[in-house]
């Protein structure tokens, strides 16, 4: 059972922003910030690792376009486009989505920080990922 499967198939109500024959797009009902969206794919996969090359690209396109539309509506002046994968990265819902959360310039509900951390030899991690 995965509950956003169950929402695609209208078991479960949602709230839709967008909807083509293989893309669904709903708000989240956290509303982290106002406006904040999910984009899905309506075919299951646990997620974007684990996706075909084109439901990456329907799903990120979906979230691009509805990104810039939302922010458009709302004022909002930037926007987190965020897929969660895997667990320990933060996914509570193993089916595939990406979070459009549009930001407004102000204190929020989210918290994104890059913190510096111990200078790392950039060859050495290159040679793990490409060696
Ligand atoms: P993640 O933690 O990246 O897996 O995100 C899952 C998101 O799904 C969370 O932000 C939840 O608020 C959201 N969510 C869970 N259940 C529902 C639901 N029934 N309708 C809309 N959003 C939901
Ligand atoms: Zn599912």
């Amino acid at each position: 059972m995965c509950i956003f499967c169950d929402i695609i198939d209208h078991k479960i109500p949602s709230s839709v922003v967008y909807e083509d024959d293989e893309v669904l797009a709903i708000l989240d009902i956290s509303q982290v910030t106002f406006g904040h969206t999910l984009v899905m794919p309506k075919k299951h996969v646990d997620s974007a690792l684990e996706a075909d090359p084109e439901t990456i690209a329907r799903v990120f396109s979906a979230a691009s376009v509805l990104g810039k539309k939302i922010k458009e509506k709302t004022g909002a002046v930037g926007v987190n486009l965020l897929a969660n994968c895997g667990e320990a990265a933060g996914q509570t819902v193993p089916h595939m989505h990406v979070h459009v959360i549009p930001r407004y310039g102000v204190s929020d509900a989210i918290d994104i920080a890059f913190h510096p951390s111990e200078k790392k030899d950039l060859s050495e991690v290159l040679e793990k990922i490409n060696g």
